[in-house]
């Protein structure tokens, strides 16, 4: 890791050029609240809301920082935990304690409904988390988690969810997607499924992710570094996002923050040392699907 941290990133993304290409600017925000860590988030983004079904992009570091997130809720989505450097804790309400460390999945499917804190000691992180939105025929499951240690690899890629190059992870996943990590020293050719719409996340400038558009049969990627690759089929089904909250209607996410404040539904966060987080107030118009 030292090495890919001492040099430059230096990857080259020869496909930017290609009609449909373009990069999300990403911006900064303070995870659990302002004196939190700081992540950079680039979905959703002023020019994109979903990349197929994948809603919600965080990156951070490398940086020397504590992460401290307190119980809060999540419904209609899944929470995808992947680090390069450092290792978090997970607790949630259907009772999981599971450290994440590099190379590995922590996997939540919110479903219903379910609460969850992260926390980590004060060491070098470096990672993402991305929401998948779960489709309506999904969206009401029971919350359960997973957790794999052992993904498969295609070519050198770690593949975190669905397929790659006839690969598949053994994570749920609700509507067709995928999610791999690539190294890349050189020139990497991935091959992607021509209808679908692609992300690439270089870790090593976590401040820019790259859109592809359907029409693309193979992403070329060159330069050294870690990159992330997401995509899915085009997603559907219009969402109503807010704080934790994927649901469809602006009635609905009235409903899931009276359940939280009300401490129904979400069930428990054992062993957490604080407080739950209070879901801030609701903007005073109806949120809208987007
Ligand atoms: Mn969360």
């Amino acid at each position: 890791m030292s090495n890919l941290e001492q040099s430059p990133a230096e990857i080259v993304c020869e496909g930017q050029a290609a009609p449909g290409a373009e990069i999300l600017t990403g911006h900064t925000v303070a995870l659990g609240g302002p004196r939190g860590m700081n992540v950079t988030r680039t979905l959703p983004s002023r020019r994109r809301r979903m990349i197929g079904p994948w809603c919600f992009v965080d990156a951070y570091g490398p940086e020397v920082a504590a992460m401290r997130v307190p119980p809060h809720p999540h419904t209609g989505l899944q929470t995808v935990s992947w680090l390069i450097e450092g290792e978090v804790l997970h607790r949630d309400s259907v009772g999981s304690l599971q450290v994440v460390r590099p190379g590995q999945l922590n996997l939540m499917t919110a479903g219903a409904g379910i609460s969850h804190s992260e926390e980590s000691r004060e060491t070098v992180l470096h990672g993402a988390q991305l929401w998948v939105a779960l489709p309506e025929a999904h969206r009401h499951q029971a919350p359960h988690f997973e957790h794999h240690a052992d993904l498969p690899v295609f070519e050198g890629a770690t593949v975190i969810m669905g397929s790659l190059g006839g690969v598949t992870s053994p994570a749920a996943a609700y509507s067709p997607l995928v999610a791999a990590e690539l190294t890349v020293d050189g020139q990497v050719e991935v091959p992607v499924e021509e209808s679908w719409e692609h992300g690439l996340l270089f870790f090593d400038d976590p401040g820019s992710l790259h859109y592809f558009g359907p029409g693309h049969r193979t992403l070329t990627v060159s330069g050294r570094g870690r990159v992330l690759l997401i995509g899915g089929e085009p997603f559907g089904e219009q969402l109503v996002m807010w704080w934790n909250f994927v649901g469809r209607s602006h009635e609905e996410i009235v409903a899931f923050r009276r359940a939280w404040m009300d401490g129904s539904g979400f069930g428990q966060v054992v062993g957490f040392d604080g407080a739950p987080l209070p879901a801030p107030g609701l903007p005073t118009t109806p949120l809208k699907p987007r």
